[in-house]
């Protein structure tokens, strides 16, 4: 492997070793991965400002035998919307860690970058009150899509026929089923409503974005239901527990 210039999105970092941090970042050529930064610890270092997390920089990867190190870090972007608010910073943080969570090492995803950088730009200009909770839900639901767990919304899971009875809907198996079906398979399952379903289907039509821009996030009444329905989705997914 060849020394390399990285843009990335720090997500974390922790004490390695006497001098050195480990700083687990996301980087829109190589996805996400964990490099040491050496002398990081030491009080004048000039790295350290660059690799906190929540923060966008440009890094020098240098592929080492043992470890890969950072050899320069220049911060593009510290989020100083995020960063002068307590709540935002809150979230971000969330978001970090269950992103942190939820994506392997080495899995290159440039769309998954850009959604990531276009939430935490997003948060940093946010004027707004925001509701943290729903905006986590929405992130979560929307990093699932993108991460190709997308709930079956249309038709039924099991015998994939339209699910035509609107109040007997299920969550089950990562999608609607069917009432027939339902009954058959009596396991555990979630009652939507026809609002909720409209609801899910326009967050997972639209980009994060548009979504965010053209709903009011301040009258939801869905928290309690996308939070039942994260966890489900997340369960699905195997073996990843976040919870809060
Ligand atoms: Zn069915």
């Amino acid at each position: 492997m060849l020394t390399k210039t990285l843009k990335v999105i720090v997500l974390d970092r922790f004490d390695f070793r006497e001098n050195d941090t480990k700083v687990i970042l996301y980087s829109r050529e190589m996805g996400k991965l964990g490099l040491v930064a050496r002398g990081t610890k030491k009080l004048h270092s000039k790295l350290a400002g660059h690799l906190e997390p929540i923060i966008l920089s440009q890094v020098m990867f240098v592929p080492g035998r043992n470890f890969n190190y950072i050899g320069s870090a220049k911060a593009e972007n510290c989020f100083l919307g995020i960063k002068n608010s307590l709540n935002k910073i809150w979230l971000a943080g969330r978001v970090l860690s269950s992103f942190d969570k939820l994506i392997k090492e080495g899995q290159k995803d440039e769309d998954v970058f850009d959604f990531l950088f276009d939430f935490l730009n997003w948060l940093d200009n946010v004027h707004v009150k925001i509701n943290e909770e729903f905006i986590y839900n929405i992130f979560i639901l929307k990093l699932i899509q993108k991460l190709g767990y997308e709930p079956q919304l249309y038709k039924c899971s099991e015998c994939n026929n339209n699910i035509s009875s609107q109040l007997n809907f299920v969550f089950s198996k990562g999608g609607l089923v069917c009432f027939k079906c339902q009954q058959n398979l009596s396991i555990e399952s979630m009652l939507i409503d026809k609002k909720l379903l409209n609801f899910l289907r326009l967050t997972f039509r639209s980009s994060f974005n548009d979504f965010i821009k053209s709903y009011n996030f301040l009258s939801n009444n869905f928290n309690c239901s996308l939070r039942r329905l994260r966890k489900i989705l997340l369960f699905n997914i195997g073996d990843i527990y976040i919870d809060y």
